[in-house]
Parts: structure tokens; C-alpha cells; sequence
């Protein structure tokens, strides 16, 4: 053990038993009381197993956890106990990460667009990684962080990703040599290139292409003298079991792809960011009904009386897409609720996790879904 975990952190249950067992424990405490508040029950031993998959499956990789998935104590804890590095998007985050002791090397900040102020504070607190994918960035940098040690990002094409980042953010391939040119002339080092495929993203192939135009960058870099040494393939791993691609098959394209491109021996360094991948099963919201109404099916203007049948139920929860659901807007995410009974009576009491249009959606079908994960946690996403 490093250190970085303390027994307030977590709770330690006995071997078998579930989220769902301390679920029904805490709801049935919760129910005693006034206070009825929605609450996230998070398993770490999910998050420990996630990680020893991930070395497994990728092992050339490194991973550095995207913190804006989930910046609780106890899953940055837990990580950093197991040696995982941090990829983090704001000062708040650095902050975080460092409040419990990760070192310096330990953090790149890859958000390519930073504030001043921050990229003076990843200066004085030793961060020297950082992301950029435009000269603006590179002039700030070069005025405000003299050891910075630059990632350029390159753009993806994959619209079909749940949150396609490149509409946003990445360096056209054409773009690149005068981005490199441009940092020669402003004196600031670039150690390598990353990029992100968008999350959830189903096209494996994404990967091999963005892995390929990394290569051509780094000759690009070699022709202008620089010595690159770090690849970063970002997120976008799937984090539950019916996602659209397999975690496995992702990594085994990756892993062809690499030893393709960047095979072993050849001096780089090759990391990855997941964010998903590692919080997005560990996580059960639980969230109490406060109301419900009765609600015709049929189309507007429709004569109900006559039409006279499909009814169906709105269940009005106590989290919704301003707190915990707000990756159904920036994800695409569509969570699914499970049902739990309070108190012996006919009305359900409990949702452990679901959102408002699903609850709906679900009803119409007179099918409640079985299980629900919420990915992101109470601070949202940035992206
Ligand atoms: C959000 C984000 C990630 C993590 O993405 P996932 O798809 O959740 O793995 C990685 N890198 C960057 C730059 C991000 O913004």
C-alpha cells in the first residue's frame, strides 16, 4: 500500500455481498427517516478489478484517469493506490489529485485550451504535461510555463461516438507541421501526441486510424528535429457490459495497431486516459420517488374518452439532467431504473438510479428496466 487510501474512504463488506445487498440495507435505513435524499452507492472492488483488467488487456499502456468522470475521493484514492496516473482537465482537479499526495509526474492536463491563470498554476505546482491543439495555446504557454512539455492533439473523425470531442478539440493533420514549426520558434518543447476518439466510441477502427496519423505526426516532429516520445490514445473504453463495442475487442485492435505502428522497443511511451471505463459500473444511483400522475398515451388532440385505453404513469424523482442525469444530455446516455418496494406497499418508493425519460419511456412498455449505471458523477462532465 502506497498510503493514499484511509479506512474512511470506504467500508469493507464481506465477499459476496453485493451493491444490491447494501442497497436494500441503506434504503430500508433511509426509509426510517426523513431525509429521503437521492445517493450514489459506489463498489471500489469494481474499480480495482476494472484496472487489473485494463493492464491485462492493454499492457503497453498506461493509464491515466480522466478525473472529470468522477472526481469522489474514494475512486481518486483508490486509483492512486493502485498506481494509476491522472488526467485532468482544470486547476480544481490538479488541486484534488495533489491534495492527496500524486506526484507531479503522475498528472497531465489535457484540457488544450487553459486559462492563463491555470497554466501559471500547473507551472508552480511541477505539472509539466499538458495538451494544445492550437498557436494561441502555444503562446501562452511559451510566456507562462517555461518546463511545460507539450502534447499535441490531434483531431478524430468518429460522429458516431456518444461525445464526439473533435468537434471541439484536436489539431487537423494538415494543421500540424506549422503547429510543430510554430513551437520550434517559440522555444516550447513537444514530447509526443494524443488523441480521443469520443466516448463510447463503436467503430474500432477509430483507434487504428487515429494511431496511424499519430505516426505521421511523429515524423513530421522527427523532420523537424524533434525527439517525440509519448503517445497518448485517450479514452473513449467502454465501462459497462452492454456497450456497443467490447472492451476486449477495442484492445485487441489497439494492441495490433500498436504493435503496427509502435511496436515495442521503438522508444515511446504510450498512455491512455479512461474515464468511463473505470466509473461507470461501480456506480448505482438511488433516487426516491416524490410523486406521481396519471398521463394519457394517446396523441395530443385525440379524443381520450373515446380512444378511451393507454394510460400510463409518471413517476417524478428527486435527482434529474441539472444533478445526476446530466449525462443523458452530454452522453447520450439513456440510464434504465430498477424498481424497489417500500415499506410493504403497492407504490414504489425507490428507483435505484433512473431518469425521467426512460422512467416514461420504460411505463409505456409496462416494463420497468432492470439495471442502472450512472457514469458521471455530481460535477457533470466538462465536455
Ligand atoms: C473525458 C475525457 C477522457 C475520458 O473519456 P472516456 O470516454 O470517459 O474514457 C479522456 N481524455 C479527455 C481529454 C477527455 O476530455
Amino acid at each position: 500500500m502506497s498510503g493514499y487510501l484511509d479506512e474512511s474512504d470506504f467500508m469493507m463488506v464481506e465477499e459476496g455481498f453485493t451493491t444490491r445487498d447494501l442497497l436494500e440495507n441503506l434504503l430500508m435505513e433511509v426509509s426510517q427517516t426523513s431525509d429521503k435524499g437521492a445517493f450514489f452507492v459506489a463498489d471500489l472492488g469494481d474499480i480495482v478489478k476494472k484496472h487489473l483488467h485494463f493492464l491485462k488487456a492493454l499492457p503497453h499502456v498506461k493509464p491515466f484517469y480522466a478525473v472529470k468522470c468522477n472526481s469522489s475521493k474514494g475512486v481518486v484514492r483508490t486509483l492512486a493506490e493502485l498506481g494509476a496516473g491522472f488526467d485532468c482537465a482544470s486547476k480544481t482537479e490538479i488541486a484534488l489529485v495533489q491534495s492527496i499526495g500524486v506526484p507531479p509526474d503522475k498528472i497531465i492536463y489535457t484540457n488544450p485550451c487553459k486559462q492563463i491563470s491555470q497554466i501559471k498554476y500547473a507551472a508552480s505546482h511541477g505539472v509539466q504535461l499538458m495538451a494544445f491543439d492550437n498557436e494561441v495555446e502555444l503562446g501562452k504557454v511559451a510566456r507562462s510555463h517555461p518546463h511545460a512539455r507539450m502534447v499535441l492533439c490531434i483531431a478524430t473523425d468518429n460522429p458516431r461516438s456518444s461525445a464526439c470531442l473533435s468537434v471541439k478539440f484536436g489539431a487537423t493533420l494538415k494543421s500540424c507541421r506549422h503547429l510543430l514549426e510554430t513551437a520550434k520558434e517559440m522555444n516550447v518543447e513537444i514530447v509526443g501526441v494524443s488523441f480521443h476518439v469520443g466516448s463510447d466510441c463503436p467503430d474500432l477502427q477509430a483507434f487504428t486510424r487515429s494511431i496511424a496519423d499519430a505516426r505521421l505526426v511523429f515524423e513530421m516532429g522527427a523532420e523537424l528535429g524533434y525527439k517525440m516520445h509519448l503517445l497518448d490514445i485517450g479514452g473513449g473504453f467502454p465501462g459497462t457490459e452492454n456497450s456497443k463495442v467490447r472492451f476486449e475487442e477495442m484492445a485487441a485492435t489497439i494492441n495490433s495497431a500498436l504493435d503496427l505502428y509502435f511496436p515495442e522497443g521503438c522508444g515511446v511511451e504510450i498512455i491512455a486516459k479512461p474515464g468511463r471505463y473505470y466509473v461507470a459500473s461501480a456506480f448505482t444511483l438511488a433516487v426516491n420517488v416524490v410523486d406521481k400522475q396519471e398521463v394519457s398515451l394517446d396523441p395530443p388532440g385525440s379524443d381520450d374518452e373515446e380512444s378511451g385505453s393507454k394510460k400510463s404513469i409518471l413517476y417524478y424523482i428527486n435527482d434529474g439532467i441539472y444533478g445526476s442525469f446530466s449525462c443523458i444530455f452530454f452522453n447520450r446516455t439513456c440510464p434504465s431504473p430498477i424498481l424497489h418496494k417500500g415499506g410493504g406497499g403497492s407504490v414504489p418508493r425507490f428507483f435505484t438510479a433512473a431518469c425521467p425519460a426512460l422512467t416514461v419511456r420504460a411505463l409505456r412498455r409496462y416494463k420497468i428496466c432492470i439495471r442502472i449505471h450512472a457514469a458521471i458523477g455530481r460535477n457533470g462532465p466538462l465536455i
